[in-house]
Formats: structure tokens, sequence, C-alpha cells
């Protein structure tokens, strides 16, 4: 760092990304993007505004939320936009955290690294033993609440009324609700929105929508929360999502009935490797997402990810407490799969 770095920072430990190697070919299971590429049209719609790159955007970015509120069944005003939901989690923890912030122990690691950056005071509440989120703890708490579901890195979902219990149970704060992985097996709130005003559902185009390289999330709630966050948009930057962007995503929600379509092959590929892993001794747990979550008694979760990275496997180690054991794979094409588990057997018999 220079010396001129403000002191506030001094202490900040930024996220650390899964790894995006560039060197050399690797079946690449470690930051839960989609082995499938974009459908024809997004990559036609998506190049046809690289044409008219010289003019700025719609910073209301209107059609894209258009077919949002369509595809989720509320109205415009319901629905914001950003570049990645990234972006959202971190103005949503800067508008509503003022009372300090919730969230699990093991989850998403950029929740902390939000807060320390915003300075908001946070608190981590640790799940049961079995990595579940356990709802009692999660009543009436005085600050925000954030968390995923399907959480990462376990892939564990709670019930669409468990959440809704939660909501309940904290009319004085908003509750973000992150559901990055919804679409490959768990319950959305999205049908909770029109009943409390402290509901913030947060999506992204990421994941399910094959999109990680767009950058494109949104968020779901009544009206005066969008309003809170398109105030911070546009008091920084209003031309968040660029014009290729908010095309791809328009062309990926008209093609969205094969988005949902190469979920359910992604769920068939997960349950398949679950069944295979478990098999070789693996305790995996039970997945709602497009990662599996699994540890051995046969290998630490370090040297298991180490061997595979050798082997030109990459999977994600977090080296963290109660979960190092651990490595958290990503579901990719059903032949990157049998790559992965044709490697683990080769390092366990080696
Ligand atoms: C991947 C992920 C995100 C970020 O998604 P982007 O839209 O790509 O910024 C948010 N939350 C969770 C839990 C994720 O796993």
């Amino acid at each position: 760092m220079s010396r001129f770095l403000c002191e506030r920072y001094l202490s900040l430990e930024a996220y650390t990304p899964g790894e995006q190697p560039q060197d050399m070919q690797y079946v690449k299971l470690n930051t839960n993007e989609s082995p499938y590429p974009p459908s024809p049209g997004v990559v036609e719609a998506a190049t046809a505004e690289a044409g008219r790159l010289q003019l700025y955007c719609d910073p209301t970015a209107a059609k894209l939320r258009d077919a949002l509120a369509a595809r989720c069944g509320v109205k415009r005003e319901n629905v914001y936009v950003a570049n990645g939901s990234d972006d959202i989690l971190y103005f949503a923890f800067m508008a509503f955290g003022g009372d300090g912030a919730f969230f699990p122990d093991i989850t998403y690691g950029f929740y902390k690294v939000y807060c320390e950056l915003l300075g908001v005071r946070y608190e981590k509440i640790p799940l049961k033993d079995d990595f579940s989120i356990d709802p009692a703890q999660y009543a009436g708490l005085g600050g925000m609440i954030a968390f995923a579901n399907p959480n990462a890195p376990t892939g564990l979902a709670l019930s669409r009324d468990t959440v809704e219990g939660i909501v309940r149970a904290n009319p004085g704060h908003v509750v973000l609700v992150d559901e990055a992985y919804v679409d490959f097996g768990a319950e959305s709130c999205l049908p909770l929105v029109e009943k409390y005003d402290n509901l913030l559902v947060v999506q992204t185009f990421s994941k399910s929508r094959s999109l990680a390289g767009a950058r494109l999330g949104f968020a779901v709630a009544q009206p005066a929360l969008i309003d809170d966050l398109n105030r911070i948009k546009f008091s920084t930057n209003p031309y968040d999502i660029n014009r290729m962007t908010q095309a791809a995503g328009i062309a990926a929600l008209a093609a969205d009935e094969t988005n949902m379509e190469n979920c359910r092959r992604i769920i068939a590929t997960r349950e398949d490797a679950a069944r295979r892993l478990r098999q070789m001794g693996f305790e995996v747990l039970p997945s709602s997402a497009n990662f599996l979550f699994a540890r051995t008694d046969k290998i630490g979760g370090g040297d298991l990810y180490r061997a595979l990275k050798q082997r030109g496997v990459l999977v994600r180690h977090f080296d963290a407490p109660r979960i190092s054991d651990y490595n958290r794979i990503t579901v990719g094409t059903p032949e990157q799969m049998d790559a992965l588990i044709d490697a683990i057997t080769a390092i366990l018999e080696g």
C-alpha cells in the first residue's frame, strides 16, 4: 500500500475471488459459473449493441426491468438492476446497515468485507453443527439481516415458510435474501415481496443464466426499498450496466426456458456426482445449488484441493474455521464431473 491510503482502510481485508487462471486449461469447477454458454440470441443481442457503444446506456434500464418484472410477476418499480449482484449487496449494507448487520458465520465472504469497508457493525451467527441456519436465532435482532438461500458454500436451503418467519420476526429492519443459487432447487421468496416492506430479494444472471462475465444482478422489493438503492446508484454511477449487458439480459430472459432447462441438467448432474462421491467415501451436504460441499476422512481439504489442481481440476477450498476439511465443487458438465471423479480416484489410490 502507498503512504497515501486513508487510515480507515489500512486494516481492510479484501475479498479473495476464486482463481481465474489464464495460463492453462483447467477443468474449472471453482467459481460456480454455468458450464453452458449463453443462448445464441444473447450473443446476437450483445453484438448488435456493440455497434452503439459511442452512446451512454439507459441509466434506468427500463426495458430490462420490464422484462424482469414480467418474469417475476411484479411491476417495474419493484425491480432494481446492477452491475452484478455484488454491487446490490454492497449498496444494501450501505443503505440499510445503520443499526448494524447480522449474517451466518459461514456464508458468502463478501458480506463481512462490505461491512468492514463501510464501517457497518456486524455480528456472525453460528450455523448449527449440521451447517444449517437456525431460524430461532434470527428473531428481533435489531439490525439488518443478510443470508444466502441456498447458502454458500454449504448449498443448504431454507424453506420459504422459514424465511418468512425471519422476515416477520424483524419488522424494523431489512432482511436481505441472497438468492444467487435459487434456480437450482430452492424456494424463492419473490412471492413474499408484496406482503413485507422489509424484504429484499437479490438474484443474479451469473449462475443460472450463463452470464457471469456480463455482470448483471437484480433485486426485487417494495418500491421504497428500490428507491433507496437507486438513490445510492444515482449518487455513484448511474451507467453501471453497459449497453451490451442490458441487451444480453433482455435476451437471456426471452430464452429463460433454455436457462431453466440447463438448470435441470445441472441438477441431474449434481445428484449423480453426489452419489458417486458418497460411494467413494465422501460426506456430501445435500445441495440445492450448482455446487457440492464435500469432505472425506481419506485426505484433508487443502491437500485434496492441491492434488486436484496438479491434475488440472480446480475446485474451491476455504481455509476457514469449521470448513477447512471441505471443498466446494461446482457442478459442470457430465464430462467435467467424470474428469473430477477420475482425478479423485487416482489421488486416493496414489
Ligand atoms: C456468485 C454470488 C454472488 C455474486 O454474483 P454476481 O451477480 O456475479 O455479482 C452473490 N451472492 C452469492 C451467494 C454468490 O455465490
